[in-house]
């Protein structure tokens, strides 16, 4: 999961109360998540959706309440459901939700599962735990167009791109330059508009070197 800032009003066609997914709704979302799902972080899904963070069950004020409007990928929104309607919400301010559940990337691009952890002792971060277990590491038939597996491919492709760069930052004969790049490519990997970037993070702060370069650009 990563954080994101809620800063622009409500966009004018939920005044009307007639459609809460219009597309002006949608295209603030779409600024707001980076084109990401708020849920499981893949970018540009093949269906997304606008969904109720707080289901609405025909509440009104819930339905069209820009703050209660999130995007999500179909697969995450179907999975979520009435379940794990109370997790934590990646748009507080005060709450750091990728530091609030470790994400361990899959190390091979079959690997079978991924390996979430919640850092805090606290029932909503247990229950987004226990929703990401399910998002990443269940192949159910919800929707196949991003079953369990091909989502753990990518977030593997995208660990992969991650060990490029700390091959060539670690390459003994590596220029001051080279390092360099390294580290700006990495910051690139590590921005929360970057797919799967709360796996991504969690291996950097894992590294003593690393950690200690970029945990500032981790927002
Ligand atoms: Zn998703």
């Amino acid at each position: 999961m990563f954080n994101t800032v809620r800063a622009s009003a409500a966009p004018a066609s939920l005044a009307a109360k007639q459609k809460y997914d219009g597309s002006d709704v949608y295209l603030e979302l779409c600024n707001i998540f980076f084109n990401k799902c708020y849920i499981c972080e893949t970018k540009e899904p093949h269906d997304i959706n606008v969904e109720h963070f707080r289901p609405h069950k025909g509440d009104e004020s819930k339905k069209f309440d820009w703050q209660n409007l999130y995007l999500a990928c179909s697969r995450c929104n179907n999975i979520k459901l009435v379940e794990f309607d109370d997790i934590i919400d990646c748009c507080d301010i005060e709450l750091d939700v990728f530091r609030a559940i470790r994400h361990v990337p899959p190390i091979t691009p079959y690997a079978k599962s991924v390996q979430l952890l919640s850092m805090l002792p606290n029932p909503k971060v247990e229950l987004s735990r226990r929703l990401l277990d399910r998002v990443y590491n269940s192949d159910h038939t919800v929707n196949k167009k991003v079953s369990g597996a091909f989502l753990r491919r990518k977030i593997f492709d995208q660990y992969n791109l991650l060990l490029d760069q700390i091959n060539n930052y670690y390459n003994p004969v590596a220029t001051d330059m080279e390092k360099e790049l390294s580290l700006e490519r990495m910051q690139k990997l590590i921005h929360r508009s970057a797919p799967y970037s709360a796996f991504i993070r969690w291996c950097i702060l894992d590294d003593m070197e690393l950690g200690e370069l970029l945990v500032g650009y981790m927002d």
